[in-house]
């Protein structure tokens, strides 16, 4: 059927196709569907979000949401909250002209007619058709419908599907196919990221889609420092170095109209948008597309992979910010539609299309897949394939070192092992130890830098296991988030510190600091963050009247919240928050009491400390002694100490009261000088603040009281000493080996560290240390 000149709507790929077959002049306007919905019902303008954000005090993604469905409601009451909410998100918009309208659009359409290259079965399609057909002529051009009945292979696992189409391809391309008419269809993040690999050493250029995660690039880093310190983003770009993100970062200031904006207010948009950013990759004329285009050329090759139940057609459910039967009042297709296009788009692709390669795995790692239930549907013939060797030798040689592995350990034979010659591979020289890297590169970074800056977090990191800081502060390779239990922890401790102001209130606290900590995250994780913020609620509650009560008694009548205090001695610089001092001054000399609030799992000792572990509240020590605040005068430390700030499971049958008393008490070490303890807690000895402090008939402590002397004190304070400048030292020389501890051959290091995968560690790299009791130590 001839195409009709005037508008036509489809997706690029076709648009591409419909040109390079043109032979004469046509006036041809394409227009991808989505851009034919925000023609002709609106479209939100990009910066609308800051002032929905702003406006109604929600999240980004919330706002996203409200952006995506607002233009579609109308003034009509729905006698439903969402949807009304939503048309008054709509009517705001409008006020402030934030919704785009083409006023030419309509009028073109009267002029032209509009052909749909891809019919679809939805009430949105149906509606936007009927709609559009009172203006102006509409031709869905009909599906061609062949029959044709393509095989499928089965691999047994997505590594070896796709050797066997990287091998596919090269062949096609030995034959004079152009990569360009070459399609890899239903590609997934498992088979994204081992065809990265796979078209480096199969030397296939792949146009791969250029949306990724850089929140974590050092020219993200730097924007983002540059943001907090810069006063607009002109003076941001022209200290930020060139890299492939500078242009669309600029496009992405103004496309969000950002110019004359303030960088510091947008931090959170920024970081939000780098988390999937997109931009452009090396392109060359020749590169093997990724497509998720129904319609084929007879020409075309096209590789649909992943064609697992669950996977293809793909699933969707009723799970949306609008549920089901409100996306069918404002006639959006629903999941249901949704999911009977997906099976029909399939379907079709498969009878219409001349060179399908239709594949799927059984396995991923240890996950057992299974077959799409479409191609039995369809009857379609499955051939079980083992992908053949002589394509790429470095995969070639990986391949084979694997089995060689594997028969090194299970004797399992492989035929691979007999055909092919193994003496070139490097099997079993594998070094994983680190070479080192120029001391220069640290003295270098450190000038540029003004200082090397520890905290008692990043000294642990050394401590455990060189390598590990080496990876997380120097490669900067931490991909640290945000998870729930962190929010909770913010949450708690920024209601905590705000306890102490003057004009606290609970109730506005929990808001404000509720909303900041649902900043940013996905609607889902945010319901599930309310949920715990509400939680905790109940705790902090009773904590906060606990710390009153308590604080009442005590003669340390001055509190300091989140108290940060820096240490400065040349090139060094140690820092660290100090969650609560409770503090005060006698004759000119300092009583002090230093508490940290834990919102995890976590216990107090000091074992092991003169090996570098359990260094934090040595460190508060270490730095209250350097506190400018109370600079030459004597410092008395009454105690150090964690207090739980936990949900615990509670026994109705008990007093419920006493429970969570118990789990606030104080967990730490106290002075053992018993003329200042009062001074904290003037009925230590009931136990009734700090934990296991009760004496017992001689007044003496009980064996579980942790206590010290003033000498322990000062020899804890001078071990952080001599530790931060050999940490100091460790970094300028740049020693970083890989080197993880063991006490008592329990492992210290590893268990949670993200670098596993990149140190390879053997067990001949352990450290074996003896478990050494902080109260032993005197007898050792
Ligand atoms: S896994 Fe262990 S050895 Fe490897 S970097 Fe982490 S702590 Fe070091």
């Amino acid at each position: 059927m001839q195409l009709k000149e005037g508008f036509i709507v489809c997706d690029n790929q076709v648009k591409l196709r419909i040109l390079s077959n043109l032979k004469e002049f046509k006036r041809y306007m394409f227009i991808s569907y989505k851009e034919l919905i925000h023609k002709f019902y609106g479209y939100v303008k990009e910066n609308a979000i800051f002032s929905l954000v702003s406006n109604y005090g929600i999240s980004y993604d919330l706002a996203k949401e409200y952006m995506r469905y607002a233009p579609y409601t109308e003034n009509k009451a729905y006698n439903d909250i969402k949807l009304d909410s939503l048309y008054k998100v709509k009517s705001f918009l409008e006020k402030e002209d934030l919704i785009e309208k083409d006023p030419y659009f309509i009028y073109q359409l009267k002029q032209y007619p509009i052909t749909f290259m891809d019919i679809k079965e939805t009430k949105e399609f149906e509606k936007l058709t009927s709609e559009l057909s009172k203006i102006t002529e509409v031709i869905l051009m009909p599906k061609e419908t062949k029959n044709y009945q393509p095989k499928v292979s089965e691999y047994d696992t997505i590594l070896d599907e796709l050797y066997d189409i990287c091998n596919q391809i090269k062949i096609l391309h030995k034959k004079g196919i152009k990569y360009s008419n070459i399609y890899l269809m239903n590609m997934n993040s498992d088979y994204e990221f081992i065809l990265k690999r796979l078209s480096e050493s199969y030397n296939i250029p792949i146009a791969f889609k250029p949306n990724k995660n850089i929140l974590h690039t050092r020219f993200v880093k730097d924007f983002l420092k540059l943001s907090m310190e810069k006063e607009s983003f002109q003076d941001i770009l022209k200290e930020l170095n060139d890299s492939i993100f500078l242009k669309p970062l600029i496009q992405l200031i103004t496309t969000y109209s950002l110019e004359d904006k303030k960088p510091i207010d947008y931090i959170d948009f920024f970081k939000k948008a780098f988390k999937s950013f997109s931009y452009e990759e090396k392109i060359y004329e020749d590169m093997v597309n990724i497509s998720s285009s129904t319609i084929y050329e007879d020409n075309d090759y096209v590789f649909y992979l992943g064609l697992n139940q669950g996977i293809s057609p793909k699933i969707y459910k009723d799970e949306e910010y609008l549920p089901d039967n409100l996306l069918e009042k404002l006639f959006l297709p629903t999941s249901i539609e949704k999911n009977k296009e997906e099976r029909e788009n399939l379907i079709s692709l498969i009878r219409n299309t001349k060179n399908l390669y239709l594949s799927y795995a059984i396995r991923k790692q240890t996950l057992e897949l299974f077959p799409s239930s479409i191609i039995q549907e369809l009857g379609l013939e499955t051939i079980k394939k083992t992908p053949l060797y002589g394509y790429s030798k470095d995969e070639d040689m990986l391949r084979l070192s694997v089995l060689l592995s594997i028969f090194d350990k299970t004797k399992e034979e492989n035929m691979a092992l007999d055909y092919y010659d193994l003496s070139d591979i490097p099997y079993n020289t594998f070094d994983n130890k680190f070479k080192g890297i120029d001391k220069a590169h640290m003295i270098d970074r450190y000038k540029e830098e003004g200082s090397i800056s520890l905290s008692y977090s990043t000294m642990k990191y050394y401590f455990e296991c060189p390598f590990h800081y080496y990876a997380e502060k120097i490669l900067d390779l931490s991909s640290y988030e945000d998870s729930i239990a962190t929010r909770i922890g913010t949450y708690s401790h920024a209601i905590l510190e705000d306890s102490y102001k003057d004009d606290f209130s609970f109730l506005d606290s929990s808001l404000k600091h509720k909303e900041e900590g649902i900043k940013d995250i996905d609607i889902k994780d945010a319901k599930k963050a309310k949920f715990y913020f509400e939680q905790m609620n109940e705790v902090l509650v009773n904590l906060i009247e606990y710390n009153k009560n308590h604080e009442a008694l005590s003669s340390l009548n001055k509190v300091e919240c989140e108290a940060h205090i820096s240490y400065m001695e040349g090139n060094l610089k140690f820092h660290g928050f100090i969650d609560k001092l409770l503090y005060t001054e006698i004759n000119g000399e300092i009583y002090a009491a230093i508490m940290d609030y834990k919102t995890g799992k976590d216990f107090i000792t000091l074992d092991n400390v003169e090996d570098g572990f359990h260094l934090q509240l040595p460190s508060y020590m270490f730095l209250l002694s350097k506190y400018e605040k109370f600079k030459d005068k004597k410092i008395h430390i009454i105690g150090i100490y964690l207090q739980k700030v936990n949900l615990i499971a509670l026994d109705n049958s008990k007093d419920i009261k006493e429970q969570r008393e118990k789990s606030f008490k104080l967990q730490g070490f106290t002075i053992l000088d018993k003329s200042l303890i009062p001074l904290l807690d003037p009925s230590y000895n009931k136990s009734d603040y700090i934990q296991s402090m009760a004496t017992i008939k001689d007044g003496s402590f009980g064996k579980y009281a942790k206590v010290m002397d003033e000498e322990e004190e000062n020899e804890l304070i001078q071990l952080v000493d001599v530790f931060i400048h050999r940490v100091r030292d460790g970094i300028m020389d740049a020693s970083f080996s890989i080197s993880p501890k063991r006490i008592n051959n329990k492992d210290q290091s590893c268990l949670f560290c993200p670098y596993k995968d990149l140190c390879f560690k053997t067990y001949g790299d352990y450290i074996h240390l003896k478990e050494k009791k902080f109260q032993d130590k005197e007898g050792e």
